[in-house]
Formats: C-alpha cells, sequence, structure tokens
C-alpha cells in the first residue's frame, strides 16, 4: 500500500511516465553528480507538433491515445538510466546521465525518426502520424533553460526537427 502510493506521487497517471515533480528532483540530483564527477548529461525537450488539431479533429480520446503510444514509444527508445518523464500536455522532457551532446543529439534524431514512422490506431479505420519538435542541451557545457529555447528554434525552423543549444 505505501508502495503504491510512493509510486502514484511520481508517476503521471495518463501515460505511465514521471511526472513533473519527480522530473524537477532527478534534474537537480543528476546535475549536482554530473559537475561532482564531471560528467556531461543531456536533457531533452520535445513536443508534439500540432497536437490541438488532433484533439480538434478526432477527439480527446485520440489525442489521449496519442500521448500514450508516444510515451511508450518514448521508453522504448531510451536506457534504463534514463529517466523519462511528461512535462505536461502534450511536452515530453528526457534526462539522459552521462551522455555528451553527441550521443544526445543521435538519440533524439532516433526519437523524432521513431515518432514520425509511428503508425498510432484509433478505431479499426483509422490510424494517426504525429510529428515532434526536439530543444536538446548537454549540462554542464550549457545551462538547462537552454533545451527550451532550442525547442522553441525548432518549433520556429519548420517543425518536425531536432535543435542542439549551442548557447
Ligand atoms: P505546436 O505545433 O506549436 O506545438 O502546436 P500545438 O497545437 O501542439 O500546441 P498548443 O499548445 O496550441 O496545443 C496543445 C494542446 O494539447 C492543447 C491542449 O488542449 C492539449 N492537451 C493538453 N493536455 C492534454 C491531454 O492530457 N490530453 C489531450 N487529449 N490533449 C491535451
Ligand atoms: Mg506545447
Ligand atoms: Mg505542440
Amino acid at each position: 500500500m505505501e508502495e503504491e502510493l510512493k509510486k502514484m506521487a511520481v508517476t503521471d497517471a495518463l501515460t505511465g511516465l514521471y511526472n513533473r515533480g519527480y522530473l524537477n528532483e532527478c534534474l537537480d540530483n543528476e546535475y549536482r553528480r554530473g559537475i561532482r564527477y564531471g560528467t556531461p548529461l543531456c536533457l531533452i525537450i520535445l513536443d508534439v507538433d500540432h497536437f490541438k488539431s488532433v484533439n480538434d479533429t478526432y477527439g480527446h480520446p485520440a489525442g489521449d491515445k496519442v500521448l500514450i503510444d508516444m510515451a511508450s514509444e518514448l521508453k522504448h527508445h531510451s536506457r534504463d538510466i534514463d529517466i523519462v518523464a511528461r512535462y505536461g500536455g502534450e511536452e515530453f522532457v528526457l534526462i539522459l546521465p552521462q551522455t555528451d551532446s553527441k550521443s544526445g543529439l543521435i538519440l533524439a534524431e532516433r526519437l523524432r525518426a521513431a515518432v514520425e514512422a509511428l503508425e498510432i490506431p484509433i478505431h479499426d479505420e483509422l490510424n494517426l502520424n504525429i510529428t515532434i519538435s526536439i530543444g536538446l542541451v548537454a549540462i554542464p557545457e550549457t545551462e538547462t533553460d537552454s533545451a527550451d529555447r532550442a525547442l522553441y528554434q525548432a518549433k520556429h525552423s519548420g517543425r518536425n526537427r531536432v535543435i542542439l543549444s549551442t548557447e
């Protein structure tokens, strides 16, 4: 019972990924660990492109199904030590410990391509396809909020792409 409650407190109910509160806690810990041992870590923030139109066209339950399937795709392509979280709405964040910008970019590009290729079954006659935009930053090379600016750049340079922050 106590274990169950603890798990619920750190879990996003829709997707089963970690929630934002737990993500913030981990980011703090991993950041400190990285500084202390001189190991890099990557922070990836990704956002579904034109997600509002999925809800508007196919309904909110279809949007929920997209988020659930996306979440399991993200888990599938990440390592056990990576922290995969739903940041809110249709935004997800991954913390990749012991990962430099080069390896982080490879994973981000793999995630982008995997989501683009994903067929999301809504009902017998409908599969949906979506794309994501990704901002990525290697820490402590740059600051954490740079990933957010990189995501913004990814959106404004045409979506469905990965941008590495070099600020
Ligand atoms: P962009 O390509 O610029 O990211 O556009 P967008 O439409 O994805 O972004 P916008 O922020 O306009 O829309 C996000 C939508 O996500 C609006 C909100 O109703 C929907 N949303 C947030 N949380 C959930 C959820 O849990 N389930 C569903 N189905 N929709 C959600
Ligand atoms: Mg968004
Ligand atoms: Mg979006």
